[in-house]
């Protein structure tokens, strides 16, 4: 292990991802635009930056973790992150962003003389504590393979998806199979409801037969089949309703742009959008259960 990381974005994720990097022993230059957050990652050993540029001079690889894909491509592009890095800095943005403004950044930072990859995340902030996120990937092999180091230090598994882009790619294509079998777990919980179904005893034929998924085995979305989903604490996230918006909004982009009759993933998208604007804000995104009891009038 050797290197200078320059990280940007210390959030919910970003925080304790870099956290992970100096407990491998990693020299970590920090910076977000929230003077807290980076208060708290120099309590973790992270050293402070005056800016996101002052982060990534003098550093190895720069990995940014940013809320949508014009805050990559502004810090890319204008604030001066690729001009004041070193030629041939690897950029790891591990945002979740538009596969389009993914591979704008990939093109920009080459143009700068830099490497880049995408390499969002799966696992959410209790994988980002626990360095067992899944990092899915997109770019250069070579690329992937100098990263590596720093993602086994992150998380659990990291998976070369392909060209530029493809590490998103992943990422949106695998939630919106979530966000669909949410919908559909729910559904069948209340349709099971108004039949006179127990929760348990559905729950015990489909986690066992052909209904069995993630949705269902480990965030169940009624309190009570599997200690520990959200729906036992209130739907405390967990993965919050307004993240699986965001990511089922990115996939009905890509499906649109492609010509793809995505019809149950555009329709998630709008379920997860008007459940996080109404009651969903603060809720884990297996609370759509609710909105789905209510609509139906039980
Ligand atoms: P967050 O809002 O907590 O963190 C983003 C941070 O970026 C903020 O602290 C913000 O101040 C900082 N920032 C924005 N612009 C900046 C700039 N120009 N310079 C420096 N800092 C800047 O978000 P998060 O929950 O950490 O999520 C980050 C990304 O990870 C998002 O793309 C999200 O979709 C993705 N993600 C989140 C989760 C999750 O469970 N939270 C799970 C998987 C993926």
């Amino acid at each position: 292990m050797s290197g200078v990381v320059g990280f940007v974005g210390l959030g919910h994720m970003g925080g304790p991802m870099a956290a992970s990097l100096v407990k491998a022993g990693y020299r970590v230059i920090g910076y977000d635009l929230v003077p807290g957050l980076l208060a708290s990652a120099v309590d973790a050993g992270v050293e402070a930056a005056a800016s996101a540029a002052e982060a990534a001079s003098g550093a190895d690889v720069v990995i940014t973790m940013l809320p949508a894909g014009r805050h990559v491509l502004a810090l890319y592009r204008e604030e001066g992150l690729l001009a004041s890095a070193a030629p041939g800095t690897l950029f790891v943005d591990c945002s979740t962003i538009d596969v389009a403004d993914a591979r704008a950044a990939h093109e920009a930072a080459l143009a700068a003389g830099h490497r880049a990859l995408d390499a969002p995340v799966s696992g959410g902030v209790v994988g980002a504590e626990a360095g067992t996120l899944t990092f899915m990937a997109g770019g250069e092999a070579t690329d992937f393979a100098r990263a590596e180091p720093l993602l086994s230090a992150m998380g659990r598994k990291a998976v070369h998806c392909g060209a530029a882009g493809s590490g998103q790619a992943a990422k949106i294509c695998n939630n919106m199979i979530l966000g669909i079998s949410m919908i559909a777990v729910s559904e069948a919980f209340v349709l099971g409801e108004s039949l006179g179904l127990s929760h348990q005893a559905l729950f015990d034929v489909a986690s066992t037969a052909s209904g069995q998924c993630w949705a269902l085995t480990v965030n169940c979305p009624v309190p009570g089949p599997v200690p520990g989903s959200p729906a036992g604490r209130g739907y405390a996230p967990g993965f919050a309703a307004p993240l699986m918006a965001k990511d089922l909004g990115l996939a009905a982009n890509a499906a649109r742009a492609g010509g793809v009759d995505a019809e149950l993933g555009l329709r998630a998208a709008r379920m997860y959008t008007e459940f996080a604007d109404a009651e969903g804000a603060d809720r884990d995104f297996s609370g759509i259960v609710r909105a789905i009891r209510e609509r139906s009038g039980s």
